[in-house]
């Protein structure tokens, strides 16, 4: 098969979260399967320096609306992925986050960057394309490329099948009805099936509603999402769309995420030598300026600080956590106010509380080596990686039954799969009790050892992904 992925992050240039990560890492995959994938990317700063030699190939012009002429560069990856860079400088030529300004707040003219994004991908697959490839499918992800399918409907002459991938049905994309316009979009458009999304323009919703076939990053999420309470305002939507909905769990990266090879960690281990992590363990606790208490139970964050991370819930029980006795190690950034309690926490609690604010790839990958219970308490989790990390380096989470977290992690009371440990309600007591089922199974070895050795074994590789993706692609 021949698909465009259409994408407004790319691991390792421009990351802000997992959809980065996927689209670093899935057209590889499925590469490696024999399909013919490249990526549409813009030429962010980050990916024209490490591609100075980037030719232009083509110039997609009469996009219609107010959308300019954009240039697109051809460059390869490292793992061979052949890269489209959608060059127009005014649009992309800015520093920091792909999505806001210096004052931390939206671009203003985002739907005509992204616009140009989804009606490139579109014509990339269209008659009106001058390259000699043309995809069969284009893969779009989130919002950022959720008019993609929109042009492909509305617009004559394509060729192409699309795919709508939700990483996040938070993000929805909503602009005012003048958009419409300045996009190129057809009035016929402006439609309760079509684009319109309660009196705005959701690229979002043109996706879920336009998309040939949708998916997202785990099953029990495209569950979920069609539920009224997590639906986020599209669950009428998606349950009418139900047959052409699945989920497919995300793989994650096993070489960077590999406790026996990873550079980040002063102490490499794996299954068969599992007493090195606590090596890792006194490390840290140094490092941290936490006591030096091999005999206490250290339990780790790695997380946006958000609503959604339900981080609020440990921060309630923290208190009784510590005092089991525990200790606790968070990295992360986000809300200013959780920042700030989790700091005060950490004041109130110097040898046992360690809180790092700010976004640190290596400690990260130290803390998840380092800890002995992972937390994840979200409200919802498209999919979530951390778990699949901490299961990966023998330290077994603790997360709520939701998304992504529900359909990686099996509870410890399955004797024979469990590999952490998994509680229902999005509340302090719940989460409490889920912690001290973990800490007291952590004070048996054999028990412990078993969890571990069942998460260490789970295969996270993308190539189970990239297989469900292929069959999906020939499907359409
Ligand atoms: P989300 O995409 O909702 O933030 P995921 O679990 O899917 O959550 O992915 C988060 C990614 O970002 C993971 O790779 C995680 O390790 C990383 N991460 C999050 N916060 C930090 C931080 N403060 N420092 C380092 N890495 C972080």
């Amino acid at each position: 098969m021949k698909v465009l992925f259409a994408t407004s992050e790319i691991a390792p240039w421009v990351k802000t979260g997992g959809l980065g990560d996927v689209a670093g890492a899935l057209p590889g995959a499925l590469r490696a399967l024999g399909h013919d994938v490249r990526v549409l990317v813009p030429a962010y700063p980050a990916l024209l320096e490490s591609f100075p030699d980037a030719e232009e190939i083509a110039r997609p012009h009469w996009l219609g609306g107010l959308l300019p002429t954009p240039g697109l560069r051809e460059a390869v990856a490292p793992d061979g992925t052949p890269l489209l860079l959608l060059d127009y400088p005014p649009y992309f030529k800015r520093p920091g986050s792909p999505y806001l300004g210096p004052e931390g707040r939206d671009w203003l003219d985002n739907h005509l960057r992204f616009g140009l994004l989804a009606r490139v991908a579109a014509w990339l697959g269209s008659e009106a394309s001058t390259l000699a490839w043309t995809p069969d499918i284009i893969h779009c992800h989130d919002w950022q490329t959720g008019l993609a399918p929109a042009y492909l409907h509305y617009l004559p002459g394509q060729l192409a099948k699309s795919l709508f991938t939700v990483h996040n049905l938070a993000f929805q994309g909503l602009f005012d009805h003048a958009s419409l316009f300045e996009l190129g979009l057809p009035d016929a458009s402006w439609h309760i099936n079509g684009v319109e999304f309660y009196g705005y323009l959701s690229f979002l919703k043109a996706g879920l509603q336009l998309a040939d076939a949708i998916t997202t990053v785990s099953p029990t999420y495209s569950k979920e999402i069609q539920t009224d309470a997590e639906g986020m305002g599209m669950a009428g939507l998606l349950r009418h769309r139900a047959a052409d909905l699945s989920g497919i769990l995300n793989g994650i990266d096993t070489q960077v995420w590999n406790p026996a090879t990873d550079p980040s960690l002063l102490h490499n281990y794996s299954a068969r030598h599992l007493e090195h992590k606590a090596l890792n363990k006194a490390d840290l606790q140094r490092q941290l300026g936490l006591e030096q208490r091999p005999d206490l139970p250290l339990l780790a964050v790695v997380s946006r600080l958000t609503e959604q991370k339900g981080l609020d819930l440990l921060l309630d029980v923290a208190p009784q956590v510590l005092a089991m006795p525990a200790q606790i190690a968070v990295l992360g950034s986000g809300a200013a106010r959780m920042e700030q309690a989790w700091r005060a926490m950490a004041h109130q609690y110097p040898t046992q509380c360690a809180v790092t604010i700010g976004f640190d790839e290596a400690l990260a990958h130290r803390i998840e080596a380092a800890a002995d219970i992972f937390v994840m308490p979200s409200r919802f989790e498209p999919c979530g990686l951390n778990q699949m990390y901490s299961l990966r380096y023998g330290t077994p989470p603790v997360v709520r039954a939701t998304g992504g977290l529900a359909d990686t992690v099996i509870d410890a009371a399955d004797e024979k799969h469990g590999s952490g440990f998994v509680f229902g309600p999005a509340t302090a007591e719940a989460l409490l009790q889920a912690l001290q089922r973990a800490t007291s199974a952590w004070q048996d070895p054999k028990l412990w050892r078993r969890l571990q050795k069942h998460g260490m074994a789970r295969d996270s590789s993308w190539e189970a992904a990239a297989r469900h993706y292929a069959e999906l692609y020939q499907s359409l």
